[in-house]
């Protein structure tokens, strides 16, 4: 994501900032013009001084356009579940402002908005996943701890909460973009037949003792569990990519024409090998960044010639949605209030 300005004093702040730390005046973020404002000039989001959220809220809603989606909040009787209910929340916002960016709504044509349960599995276990544009979450995900040895136990490389919430938005496009679409077709040749038994092809991959895969044909492991997965799987590193990229467009580097081109907007570019091309070195540097400090890998994947192509579709049925609105007479206004 790219840098933003404090309002009255032009400091850089981050997406995150309630107060900058230059001025000390408060901060408030407007989705509708992608900006940080003054804190006087609109009415806050009421989950400011609960979590922290430094939206603006939503005309006649007391709340922001991300803490409106949520249908369900945690059990709040504990300090310890707020703390990782704000965390949740301020991986869900980043999501949020991916899709203003890609113009893809959070309601489809006809249905309820996409809505979250964020729920603590203190009476109940709660499973993580997408059922018909209800997306619920498990709080545990949320402390550090927790995520990390789930992360260890199901041998994964990469874990996080802004993850989670970008492989379920997948599942979601997955009924939006594709389902019924003319992308189906090709879904299936590159993806595979999703009508295989979901919930057999899930348990299965639970209840798989060799843990090892084909690293060629899918992004991660958990990819290989069924073509949903493995559609929501890629489309969770489209947006790791993208979003990515807009944060690079912020540094001072000296970049060819093309490449300057495409970080105008990274969300748009239409020319997805143009996105490739940056996006490969820009994750190996990323990973030497990290090892330099003696951290483990920022992106530790490699993007082979099929999961390029996966992408590559998932590039294309965004892309395809978008052309479908804009020929269909959404204004890019209409779209953005969509996806607030
Ligand atoms: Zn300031
Ligand atoms: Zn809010
Ligand atoms: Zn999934």
């Amino acid at each position: 994501m790219r840098e933003f300005q404090c309002p009255s004093c032009r400091h850089a702040v981050t997406f995150e900032h309630v107060v900058c730390a230059n001025c000390g005046d408060g901060l408030l973020f407007d989705p509708s013009c992608i900006e940080m404002t003054e804190l006087s000039l609109k009415q806050s989001c009421r989950n400011r001084d609960v979590i922290g959220c430094n939206w603006c809220a939503e005309e006649s809603d007391p709340y922001c356009g991300s803490c409106r989606l949520t249908r369900t909040i945690p059990n709040l009787g504990s300090p310890r579940n707020i703390m990782l209910w704000r965390r949740m929340e301020e991986a869900k916002r980043r999501l949020v402002y991916d899709l203003a960016r890609l113009r893809l709504p959070l309601t489809p044509g006809d249905g309820a908005p996409v809505a979250f349960d964020i729920l603590s599995d203190e009476t109940s276990p709660i499973l993580t996943g997408h059922l018909s544009g209800l997306i619920t979450l498990n709080l545990a995900e949320a402390d550090d701890v927790e995520r990390e040895s789930r992360r260890v136990a199901f041998r994964e490389p990469y874990r996080t909460l802004l993850g989670h919430f970008r492989h379920e938005i997948g599942h979601f496009y997955w009924e939006l973009l594709v389902n019924g679409t003319t992308l189906q077709a090709p879904f299936k040749l590159i993806f595979g037949d999703e009508t295989q038994d979901y919930q057999f092809a899930i348990n299965s991959y639970h209840g798989r003792f060799d843990r090892s895969y084909d690293r060629m044909g899918f992004i991660s492991e958990y990819a290989t569990s069924h073509p949903w997965e493995d559609w929501a799987e890629t489309f969770a590193h489209f947006l790791h990519i993208v979003s990515t990229l807009d944060s690079l467009a912020g540094l001072p580097l000296s970049l060819d024409e093309r490449s300057r081109q495409t970080l105008t907007d990274p969300y748009l570019e239409s020319d997805f090998e143009a996105l490739l091309a940056l996006w490969m070195p820009l994750a190996r540097g990323l990973n030497e960044l990290n090892r330099s400090l003696g951290m483990s890998d920022a992106y530790p994947f490699d993007i082979s010639p099929a999961v390029k192509g996966k992408l590559h579709l998932v590039h294309m049925a965004i892309s395809a949605f978008r052309e479908q609105q804009k020929s269909a007479g959404a204004s890019v206004a209409k779209v953005f209030a969509h996806a607030q």
